[in-house]
């Protein structure tokens, strides 16, 4: 995943308090930082609003935006009408999720019902596997915590996010799905990219889990969970309930594979660690689940997760 291209080097707590959550959004003026305390979902705002209040949440974010988002409650026609957003009034947070999820199912009817540039429309419409070969992200109004979520078009390694941040709270992204995506011999058992098992595949754990700069970013943006949506399914072994990561396309109706990064923070002691709780979810079902995974950004594009 690309990151915006400001960011903020110096370690920070990752759950600040009230206060200093104020202070900060007072006092930045860059996006990429400005939003690092933010927090994630609609339950966090609202989490926020039910500690320090509504007023100090929205003069949160009033600071920053120069007028109050939480009475507008919309997200801006700018963002609407950008290239690359895909939108339709009224869609919440559930739906969005869902529409991620059909996306890296491969549902070639995902993008129905959408609004978005005629051109960028019409370039998915002529070759539906496009949509699947690319990743999304999924955006919240960062001024709504019940309110409507976009997705945004990304590329094959990323989603530039960088433009969307003072607006959008960023929930979740989806991992594409390419002939360099394969996993071999068509599926890999869990234990065996999970740490959980002793001979384990590193490259399969790279194709699969959530990559290193995932977990960076979710920490800088100071989102208390982030969504990898990934195009993989989940087979469970009908007598050991073993669990195995699939292709997809091989195993119809095998639910897909979904991981939630919580509480990313960087080590305060190497600036190139951060640290996280992983969840594994089978669709909407967890069933892994590992505190203290270090996310290692020294070894480049082979950065990888450790348990
Ligand atoms: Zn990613």
């Amino acid at each position: 995943m690309r990151h915006p291209a400001t960011k903020r080097s110096a370690a920070r707590p990752n759950r600040p308090s009230p206060e200093e959550a104020r202070k900060n959004a007072e006092n930045v003026s860059t996006p990429g930082a400005s939003l690092s305390y933010a927090p994630a979902t609609a339950r966090h705002i609202m989490q926020l609003q039910r500690t320090i209040g509504n007023r100090a949440v929205q003069r949160m974010f009033t600071s920053h935006t120069g007028t109050s988002r939480l009475i507008q409650r919309e997200i801006p026609e700018g963002i609407k009408k950008d290239d690359n957003v895909f939108y339709k009034d009224g869609m919440k947070e559930a739906e969005g999720r869902a529409l991620m999820q059909r996306i890296t199912t491969q549902d070639k009817s995902a993008l129905d019902g959408l609004s978005g540039d005629e051109l960028m429309m019409d370039y998915y419409k002529r070759a539906p596997s496009r949509i699947f070969s690319q990743e999304w992200g999924l955006g919240l109004d960062r001024t709504d915590a019940g309110g409507d979520v976009v997705i945004i078009s990304g590329g094959k390694t990323g989603v530039s996010w960088g433009p969307y941040l003072e607006h959008l709270i960023p929930l979740a992204h989806s991992h594409p799905y390419e002939k360099s995506r394969q996993i071999k011999d068509n599926f890999v058992l869990f234990d065996q990219i999970s740490g959980d098992d002793g001979e384990q595949k590193m490259m399969q754990r790279l194709l699969i889990f959530p990559s290193a700069g995932d977990v960076e970013f979710s920490a800088y943006q100071g989102v208390a969970d982030h969504t990898v949506f990934t195009p993989y399914s989940v087979l469970t072994h009908p007598q050991s309930g073993k669990k195995a990561i699939a292709n997809p396309g091989h195993f119809d109706g095998a639910p897909p594979l979904s991981f939630t990064i919580l509480n990313a923070v960087q080590d305060t002691d190497n600036p190139k660690h951060y640290l996280c709780t992983l969840i594994a979810r089978e669709r909407d079902t967890e069933f892994w689940r590992k505190d203290g995974v270090l996310a290692d950004l020294t070894k480049g594009p082979q950065s990888t997760l450790y348990f």
